[in-house]
This record gives C-alpha cells, structure tokens and sequence, in this order.
C-alpha cells in the first residue's frame, strides 16, 4: 500500500490551530481487534477538535490507489463467523421490559 499522508495544521471545519486538538488515540490502516498495541501496521492519531468537536485522523492518510485501500477480496474481510446467527442474541433486552411489567404490575393495578 502506498499512501501520502497530510499533516493537519488547522481545524478543517472551524480554523483553530493545532493547541486546540487533542490526542483520542490511534488507529491502524487494518482490524486493529482487542490488542492494537500488539499490531503492526501503518497508525494514524485520532484528533478531536475542542472548538467544534469535529474528529479526524492526523496525519491523514491519502491512499494513491483507491485499491490500496479498499482493494481487498470480500472473502478477505468478511470472515465467516460474521454470519453466524445467535438466535438469543436480543433474549436480555427482551426481558428486562417483561420483568419491569410483571414487577410492576400491582402498582399499575392499584391506580
Ligand atoms: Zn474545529
């Protein structure tokens, strides 16, 4: 992957300078999962902007192929566990108004 990146001087959205933007963190040019720091890669910061809130990579990567960036086989990148289906996945939201209706249902019938 070939990329030119551009450094941030000023607030694209507002002008402020850069005294004005703090480090969120940092973010890798793949999947950076639960341990990023373990990861090697190509790492932007992450910006935000304390006047206006706006949030941006600093640098900002320009990839010069659109295929380097996004380039990469659908096979590749959706994993097939994506696809798998926990039919109980919303079980827990589910219950929590069923438990409120049936805890609170004297009080809503002495109304
Ligand atoms: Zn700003």
């Amino acid at each position: 992957m070939n990329y030119t990146f551009n450094s941030i001087a000023t607030c694209e959205m507002c002008s402020s300078t850069s005294e004005h933007h703090k480090i969120m963190g940092q973010r890798l040019n793949q999947s950076q999962g639960l341990f990023p720091k373990n990861k090697v890669g190509v790492s932007v910061s992450i910006m935000r902007c304390e006047k206006c809130e706006l949030i941006f990579s600093n640098p900002q990567p320009i990839p010069n192929s659109i295929q380097d960036h996004y380039g990469i086989p659908a096979a590749d990148y959706w994993k097939p566990q994506y696809f798998d289906i926990d039919l109980n996945y919303f079980a827990s939201p589910i219950k929590k108004p069923e438990n409120f209706s049936t805890q609170h249902s004297s009080v809503l019938l002495n109304l």
